[in-house]
């Protein structure tokens, strides 16, 4: 038998099976992807840097849950990443409403029964204009979902990490925690707040494994910033200081989320990290 197939010609082994060998390679290919075998949930993921985000960690291996308020926008993001040959799945979540937050995690657990990434990039920001004159409505609205809101899906994510043995959280600032932006008081508040969670959070859980931090995206061509017209103005004056050349793309914040899941960032937790061009925060 070895000595028929020794006889065929080399050239014609490949074409004798093409599919088990091709099978083979893409398997080992796949287990060897830095997040195989991983579980990622990632909020207001349908569009922008969450989509990107999701997208990334999907093609590194992981299975992806992809989430945002509105079911069309689920529909429509995870058929565009399966149509890649991506593994996701997808739910609704408005990440300020405690059931929504539950459907999350059930749907998560559905995929392997455990969780090993949270990626918390949902957002908003729905005023422009005086700190002092914003409502308690307003001040509600974005703590709740741009600081609680982590905090809060990381508490029912937690025991699923924690029997994974640990995991990773992500969350997303931004880079008016640091240099606020005038009329968007509160959203820069709520952003500086999510520096000291990420910091706060990855002391509280390092002992169980788990590490937190913090990507802080600079002017990042969305929907969001182009909507508020304020931040790409920023960008002539930035400039001038600094010499960044350009918006940043989506994408350039992906590869950073997907490094800090993976175990190539197992000795990094607590760190706010900028995708901007350039940052001047020593
Ligand atoms: P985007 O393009 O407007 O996308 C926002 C995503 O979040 C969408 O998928 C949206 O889908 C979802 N979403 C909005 N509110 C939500 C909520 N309450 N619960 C769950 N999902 C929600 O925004 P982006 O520019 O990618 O911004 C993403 C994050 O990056 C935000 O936290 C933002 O503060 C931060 N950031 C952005 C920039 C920038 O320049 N773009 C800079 C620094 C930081 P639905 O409409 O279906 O909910």
């Amino acid at each position: 038998m070895a000595a028929i197939f020794v006889s065929i010609p080399r050239a014609f082994r490949g074409y004798l099976c093409p599919p088990l060998s091709v099978r083979r390679f893409s398997k080992r290919a796949d287990e060897n992807r830095s997040l195989a075998g991983k579980v990622a949930v990632v909020t207001g993921s349908t569009r922008g840097i969450g989509f990107a985000i999701a997208r990334r960690l999907a093609q590194d291996g992981a299975h992806v849950v992809v989430s945002s308020r509105k079911q069309e926008n689920v529909d429509e993001a995870v058929t565009i990443l399966k149509e890649e040959g991506l593994s996701v799945t997808g739910t609704m979540c408005h990440v300020g409403k405690a059931e929504d937050r539950q459907n999350l995690v059930t749907t998560a657990l559905k995929h392997s029964g455990g969780i090993d990434f949270l990626v918390c990039v949902a957002g908003v920001n729905p005023l422009v204009g005086s700190t002092l004159g914003a409502s308690e409505q307003i001040w509600d609205k974005i703590l709740d979902v741009n600081v609680k809101s982590p905090a809060l899906l990381l508490s029912k994510v937690l025991p699923y990490m924690e029997n994974r043995g640990g995991g990773s959280v992500v969350l997303v600032s931004s880079g008016v925690a640091y240099v606020p932006v005038p009329k968007l008081g509160v959203y820069n508040t709520s952003k500086t707040a999510l520096l000291g969670l990420s910091k706060s959070l990855a002391v509280e859980l390092a002992p169980k494994g788990i590490r937190v931090n913090c990507l802080v995206p600079g002017i990042i061509k969305t929907d969001f910033s182009l909507r508020e017209k304020t931040m790409p103005n920023m960008l002539p004056d930035m400039n001038k200081i600094f010499g960044v050349q350009r918006l940043g793309e989506p994408e350039e914040c992906a590869g950073l989320v997907s490094f800090l899941c993976s175990s190539d960032a197992s000795y990094i937790t607590g760190e706010n990290i900028m995708v901007a061009g350039f940052s001047s925060k020593l």
